[in-house]
């Protein structure tokens, strides 16, 4: 027999399975001596009251061979002498793609601009250090995607668009520690990521599929309105159909799709800073004490959305314990992301504050159609890039500061490696998104006493929170409504938020290249 159960404990004994296995005793009227042994299957915490308690639900066996799986692992047949399909980009997109084709009896051949995710991470250290970006090596391009150094957040709210599960069951059969299986917000962190994602590569290869770095897709070979392979900047053309999975900041191939008259739309997209507070602060707010976390809870989390001149003003991939990195990818770009290693133990706790805007919102940049949020961003990005005086180091302002229209005298200590320097921000960013971001901070500031503070710190710019261009496809099919063999896939697409989304849009294309869900 094993039974589950739903305890509601105090952090301390959440972080004790002998007392776990105790009141799980209790509760579920059955002797101690009788239960073989107790597996936490789901724990989230409940921070809303003063007193925060732990909600789990716990799994009881009786004997040691009730104990089942922590995950169900894939056998991945071997795909060799399959037919191929290409994809290009090994993100979290491409590569959920890849080890879903394999699983269909199909060969991915996987095309990555980046180099392999060890050697990739040099790379990134030097934007900090020589203040250079790679072109096609940085926190965006690379084995992983944008994803390889990242908080490593699997959480997402597209439950619909496909089987969260699996994605999760998936990282962890390469290796990811089963209690993302188990939290509420399951998080892997950066230190973790990259062997994780080595794994995957290696089964991809294993069952015969192919990985190919350093090769950029350049073209698309269309004929016919049928897409027949890519050529690349090796001189190498793959054929087969293609699955597109390059990510929101490959312009080059929004460019190129453009050029090559493939159908894309202009889309939303949400820009603002990072902000960066003290993490004991964010604790004692989010856990009601100025003890903070103490020794039992994590780093607090938070988020919200306000209103502010009619759009919302929101938190965006918030990083506990974590650190600001560069996260442009090319020249005369100056973007700022947020990621955390597992154990969440930094001293700030960040997150991207941003604010909805639409193409109509900038009229000046109608001209460029399909593109004009693109270009919108290019300049924003630039803009950043010029007042850092032309290096990684960072525009920043202090959040009271900035709020009341002032630059900072000084500025606290940051995470940010590159260094920052004060810059009046509520005079270049659009007023159109300064005056919202100064509304909804206010805003938050009488929700969350204590967030509103100049121990807080904004650095420019959060700009790539989502693609600023959709690549159009058949809601059916998934397929370009124009050209056949074309599956635009993922975050890049305008299809995906976020590394598990993305990894299911993958696995949605990969089941649309072999025909699934068709007659
Ligand atoms: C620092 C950072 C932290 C993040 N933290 C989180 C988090 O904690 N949780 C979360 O859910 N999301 C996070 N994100 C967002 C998440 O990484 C993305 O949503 C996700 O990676 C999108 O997946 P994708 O596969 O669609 O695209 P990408 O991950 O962008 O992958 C696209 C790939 O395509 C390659 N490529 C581009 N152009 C070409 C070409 N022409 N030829 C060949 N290859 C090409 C790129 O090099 C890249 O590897 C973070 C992002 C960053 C930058």
């Amino acid at each position: 027999m094993q039974k589950d159960i739903d305890l509601r404990v105090s952090p301390k004994q959440a972080a004790d399975m002998n007392i776990i296995k105790q009141l799980y005793s209790k509760q579920a009227g059955i002797p101690f001596g009788d239960i073989h042994s107790v597996r936490i299957i789901r724990r989230s915490i409940d921070a809303r009251q003063r007193n925060i308690l732990v909600n789990l639900r716990v799994r009881g066996y009786m004997s040691e061979e009730q104990a089942d799986a922590e995950y169900l692992p894939i056998n991945y047949p071997d795909v060799s002498n399959a037919p191929q399909t290409v994809i290009v980009g090994a993100g979290p997109a491409g590569l959920f793609a890849a080890l879903r084709l394999i699983e269909l009896g199909i060969k991915p051949i996987v095309v990555e601009r980046g180099k392999n995710v060890r050697d990739r991470k040099k790379d990134t250290a030097m934007i900090s250090r020589n203040h250079s970006v790679d072109p096609e090596s940085n926190y965006c391009f690379g084995e992983g995607g944008a994803g390889a150094y990242s908080d490593g957040k699997l959480y997402t709210r597209s439950k619909k668009r496909g089987n969260v599960e699996k994605i999760l069951h998936v990282f962890c059969q390469h290796g990811a520690d089963t209690s993302i299986l188990v939290d509420a917000h399951p998080h892997i962190g950066t230190d973790k990521l990259p062997a994780i994602i080595e794994r995957m590569r290696e089964q991809i290869i294993a069952s015969g599929g192919e990985v190919h770095f350093e090769t950029r897709m350049d073209r698309l070979i269309i004929d016919n309105n049928e897409v027949k392979g890519i050529e690349t900047n090796t001189g190498r053309r793959f054929d087969g159909k293609v699955i597109l999975a390059t990510g929101h900041s490959a312009r080059d191939v929004y460019y190129m799709l453009h050029d090559q008259q493939v159908k894309i739309e202009a889309k939303g997209l949400a820009v603002g800073f990072r902000i960066e507070h003290p993490a004991h602060l964010i604790d004692t707010i989010q856990y009601h004490s100025p003890e903070g976390r103490g020794k039992y809870l994590p780093a607090a989390e938070y988020n919200f959305v306000v209103q502010a001149g009619e759009r919302g003003v929101y938190s965006f991939c918030m990083c506990p314990g974590g650190i600001i990195v560069p996260a442009a990818s090319g020249p005369e770009q100056l973007v700022v992301n947020g990621m955390s290693p597992s154990n969440r133990g930094s001293k700030w706790s960040n997150s991207g504050v941003v604010v909805e805007i639409h193409p109509e919102d900038f009229p000046e940049y109608a001209q460029y159609n399909e593109l004009a949020l693109l270009k919108f961003q290019e300049d924003l990005e630039r803009q950043a890039w010029v007042e850092s005086g032309k290096t990684q180091v960072a525009p920043a302002q202090r959040m009271y500061d900035f709020v009341n229209n002032k630059k900072s005298n000084s500025l606290p200590e940051t995470s940010y490696a590159a260094g920052v320097i004060s810059s009046a921000m509520h005079e270049w960013m659009p007023p159109f998104v300064s005056k919202r971001l100064q509304e909804g901070f206010r805003k938050v500031g009488q929700n969350m006493k204590g967030y509103l503070t100049n121990d807080a710190l904004l650095i420019g710019v959060e700009s790539r929170t989502s693609s600023p261009v959709r690549i159009v496809r058949d809601r059916e099919t998934l397929e370009h409504p124009e050209i056949k063999g074309l599956y635009p896939c993922g975050e890049g697409a305008g299809y995906a938020g976020g590394i598990v989304s993305a990894a299911m849009d993958g696995e949605r294309c990969a089941e649309a290249v072999a025909g699934m869900g068709k007659e």
